[in-house]
């Protein structure tokens, strides 16, 4: 690979080979299974529905349950809480959630499995150190990092407890920003200082994860921890996931695009869907895109091609030319295929490939089936041609040779690539990458086909398939087929997944955390209604976050905030700033569309 190596292979699935770390009696990487997680949001200080739902959880399929550790009370009542678990034949390792509260994750190490810290905020605030954090040496950093890590190694190894270095997009530290700024070196950064202390204290029992609530940052960001720990030579377990996803089939699509995208390129060791839903509901779908993914190990060979235009780790879309506006500056096509059906349906999409208008017996792309019609042509016909322009050319990808390249090279036209093998992820990438290796810079549509009966299941099937190339910025469309599903069901879920990878806004997004035990008010039901009343809003983008604490940073790069500051309490924020504060929920939510209304970006509902 001409850039910096973050995979075994970009052709053939492989997993990464991680060093296996013990959680309690749960081995996690290595050849294990990928471990699937969820997370509680009950009140860690209950101990009787914090069991309940750790029950709810592990009997859900969850190999590990990780709960809400903010202080020393909670960090405490893990004791009863695991007693009661095990002394009922619960074994799932239990993971306590700190982020930034040394002497919680000290009590909390001496009874929980795992122990979660957020490397941008458990040292504290420079000014908890008196120090100016960006201008204080290396040396004095490492001290200080050394001195508050000691003596939670300490217990950990006593204890047999391993720790996560959990770095959250939206809460990196003044020292990291102050010298990469929101950046992915600066995440990966964050982390590797974590890892240099523990290392030189000989403690390595450590998993890694590294999360956005931006699909695009997220993908770009563990992809570059992945190439830093092959480069160092130890390769953690990784554990993926993307926050603030949201709900329903934006919170499910959203994750399978950007884990599913990681996953394909055999990175991850454990996995967590975050769903502003009840969490055992999380496990089904982590468990189902984790199935999809492994099961594309035993795909065919797909031929290696040059990588020298590959872009990993920054988003760059592939500079393909414009033709039939498609491709170029062009957004990014939405095609339906309608081809199996009896009536072609006008919905939102681009382009609709169809059969009720045949030119000369073959099958045409009509541009919502007006009378004008877009040719598709075969591979073949374009070679007996010898050139074509302002025509689709329906190209089997594997099937690109020097005859065909040599009239591509020669012609204006949308290539439709249709892969064959069961990673069409990869088929597809080494096809363009082809393409540009040859100078050819036609734009090029996925045509990538399904036939699950369960709306749910091809949704997570189409997105982790087409996330990584809509990530990359390799494709110019997409053209997804399901003909055991309603036509609009498949458009819809073509823009979702490219709402979800950040290619194409067609509603507002929703960046809504997905609760834990510092929830401040009823996050399902408001979320919900949000969603309702704001979602036709196209391309604001709303954070919906269950506390303060954390909230702020993580909704990262939110136009407004809605975000729980106390019992029935919400604060308004205008991206960081605070606009209104102690509103009760329904106040909060009206007044949350005076202010948009207000800054000009209210559309009224067609
Ligand atoms: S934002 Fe707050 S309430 Fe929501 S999951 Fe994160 S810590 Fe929990």
């Amino acid at each position: 690979m001409s850039c910096k190596k973050f995979c075994l292979s970009l052709f053939k699935y492989e997993r990464i080979p991680s060093v296996e770390v013990q959680i309690g009696e749960l081995p996690l990487g290595g050849n294990n299974p990928i471990r699937i997680q969820s997370m509680t949001t009950t009140d860690t200080n209950d101990t009787q529905a914090s069991v309940a739902q750790c029950k709810s959880i592990i009997e859900a399929g969850a190999d590990l349950v990780r709960l809400t550790t903010q202080g020393q009370r909670e960090a405490e009542n893990l004791k009863n809480i695991i007693a009661d678990l095990r002394n009922e034949g619960y074994t799932a390792p239990i993971v306590a959630d700190v982020h930034f509260n040394p002497a919680a994750a000290m009590t909390a190490a001496h009874y929980a499995d795992k122990v979660r810290i957020n490397p941008g905020n458990f040292t504290g605030e420079a000014k908890r150190f008196n120090v100016d954090a960006d201008k204080i040496s290396d040396e004095e950093w490492y001290g200080i990092l050394r001195e508050k890590l000691s003596p939670l190694v300490d217990i950990c190894r006593q204890n047999e407890t391993s720790i996560r270095i959990g770095v959250n997009h939206g809460s990196l530290s003044d020292r990291i920003m102050a010298r990469f700024g929101d950046t992915a070196q600066g995440m990966v950064a964050s982390c590797t200082e974590y890892l240099d202390v523990f290392e030189s204290l000989n403690f390595t029992d450590i998993v890694i994860s590294i999360k956005s609530s931006n699909t695009r940052v997220m993908v770009q960001t563990v992809r570059l921890l992945a190439a830093t720990m092959l480069e160092r030579g130890h390769f953690y377990p990784l554990h993926l996931g993307v926050t603030e996803a949201g709900s329903d089939a934006e919170g499910r699509i959203k994750s399978a695009a950007g884990i599913g995208a990681l996953l394909i390129d055999g990175i991850g060791d454990t996995i967590r869907v975050s769903l502003t839903e009840a969490p055992e509901a999380e496990v089904p779908v982590a468990q189902q895109l984790v199935d999809y993914i492994t099961s594309k190990a035993t795909h065919a060979t797909i031929e290696s091609v040059s990588d020298d235009s590959y872009s990993p780790y920054e988003y760059r879309r592939r500079e393909s030319k414009a033709v039939l506006n498609i491709g170029g500056n062009n957004q990014i096509a939405v095609i339906a295929d309608a081809t199996a059906r009896k009536k072609p349906e006008r919905f939102d999409a681009d382009i609709v490939f169809c059969n009720d208008n045949y030119a000369d017996g073959k099958p045409v792309i009509t541009d919502n089936c007006d009378a004008d019609s877009l040719h598709l042509i075969s591979a073949r016909q374009l070679i007996e041609k010898g050139s074509a322009n302002d025509v689709f050319v329906l190209i089997q990808t594997a099937n690109i040779d020097s005859e065909l390249i040599t009239v591509l090279q020669k012609s204006n036209v949308v290539i439709i690539a249709k892969p064959e093998t069961t990673n069409p992820t990869a088929e597809l990438r080494a096809f363009i990458l082809k393409l540009n290796a040859n100078n050819i810079s036609a734009p090029v549509i996925p045509w990538l086909r399904y036939d699950d009966k369960d709306l749910a299941t091809f949704q997570l099937k189409a997105a982790a398939d087409a996330g990584l190339l809509l990530i990359d910025g390799l494709i110019d469309g997409l053209m997804l087929s399901n003909f055991s599903l309603p036509e609009k069901d498949v458009v819809d879920t073509t823009f979702s997944i490219m709402q979800a990878t950040r290619s194409r806004f067609n509603k507002a997004e929703f960046i809504s955390c997905p609760g834990c035990g510092r929830t401040l008010y009823d996050l399902q039901k408001t979320a919900a209604t949000i969603k309702e009343k704001f979602g036709h809003l196209r391309g604001l983008k709303i954070g919906i976050m269950g506390c303060i604490v954390n909230g702020i940073g993580e909704m990262a790069d939110a136009d407004y905030g809605y975000v729980g500051a106390g019992r029935d309490k919400i604060s308004l924020y205008r991206g960081k700033e605070l606009v209104s504060r102690s509103l009760s929920e329904e106040d909060a939510i009206e007044k949350l569309e005076e202010i948009i209304r207000k800054d000009g970006l209210w559309r009224e509902c067609k």
